[in-house]
């Protein structure tokens, strides 16, 4: 069994959700465009019997024209350096002197695949062309040419991902994929509040565990764990007087809704647990290993 994370990365327009829907074929188990997160923007699961493929593009918006700050590009590498396999996409249209500069900047660690895409629109040639060049690339283990939009490629695409996905169990079971996606992505719209919510070191120290979904008549309860490190931190997300928490509830509520189209009674709960980060278990549990 092989299971691990991969993400896309590209300019805008190269063909990332294209590839991303021509990949899940049939099988779109999620499409979120909504949620963001700075570990893993999830776009989709792919399940078969051997193996397991999590999807995700990364964030912020990729223009080489302008001088990228480095910051963001940070944020972007961070997200690659955190899944087992980078796709980087180019359209076969694209100046790729250019869209090279962008991912030789990244110095990337993690195994990466140069996706040549819209080679519908090109001739034998210059396919080849771009293949040489990407492959001479030191950042590149291997070159693939898909046609998203026609989906000519993507098997052979898959192929090549497997080769470079860990063994290892699935981090979603396929039969509760449903429901284990929806907890998933609760728990990173309620993280992705207290991102927003908390200053300095809160949000890095925090991370959240969805305990409970329930369905019931009118509603689904949802119950969620808010683990801190220290107690001086759950004081600080729940502010004085309980002010903070219930306004993080409201917004992570609001959201919750909106993903999944029902009324939601959200109950937060703060739980101080030294050390959270070296739990195994838990780690795994949000996609790292
Ligand atoms: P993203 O911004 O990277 O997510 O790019 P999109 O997936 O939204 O695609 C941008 C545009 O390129 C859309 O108009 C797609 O239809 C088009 N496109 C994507 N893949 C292909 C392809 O393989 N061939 C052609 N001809 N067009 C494509
Ligand atoms: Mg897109």
């Amino acid at each position: 069994m092989k299971a691990g994370f991969v993400s896309i990365f590209g300019r805008p327009n190269a063909g990332k959700s294209t590839l991303l829907n021509a990949l899940m074929g049939e099988k779109l188990a999620i499409v979120s465009p909504k949620v963001q997160t700075t570990r893993h923007r999830i776009k989709g699961i792919l399940t078969e019997p051997d193996y397991q493929i999590i999807l995700s593009d990364t964030p912020g918006i990729i223009d080489p024209k302008y001088k990228l700050q480095e910051k963001m590009m940070m944020a972007v590498k961070q997200a690659l350096e955190d899944s087992d396999l980078a796709l980087l996409l180019v359209s076969i249209q694209e100046d790729w002197k250019e869209v090279n500069d962008m991912f030789e900047s990244l110095h990337l660690s993690v195994p990466a695949i140069v996706v040549i895409n819209k080679i519908d629109e090109a001739n034998e040639q210059k396919k080849e062309e771009a293949f040489r060049f990407f492959t001479s690339k030191s950042y590149c283990r291997e070159v693939a040419a898909v046609s998203a939009l026609k989906g000519k490629g993507t098997n052979e695409l898959t192929g090549i991902i497997l080769k470079y996905l860990p063994e290892g169990e699935p981090f979603f079971e396929e039969d509760q994929l449903t429901d284990l996606s929806t907890r998933f992505f609760v728990g990173e719209i309620i993280r992705e509040k207290i991102f927003f919510l908390y200053e300095e070191e809160i949000p890095y120290h925090s991370t959240v565990l969805v305990q409970e979904f329930k369905e019931k008549e009118s509603l689904t309860k949802i119950q969620a764990d808010i683990i801190v490190q220290r107690e001086s931190q759950k004081a600080i997300i729940i502010g004085e007087g309980g002010k903070k928490i219930r306004e993080l509830g409201t917004l992570a509520r609001k959201d919750i809704e909106e993903f999944i189209g029902r009324k939601v009674f959200l109950e937060l709960l703060v739980k101080v647990r030294a050390r959270w980060r070296d739990n195994d278990l838990y780690l795994k549990e949000y996609g790292y290993q």
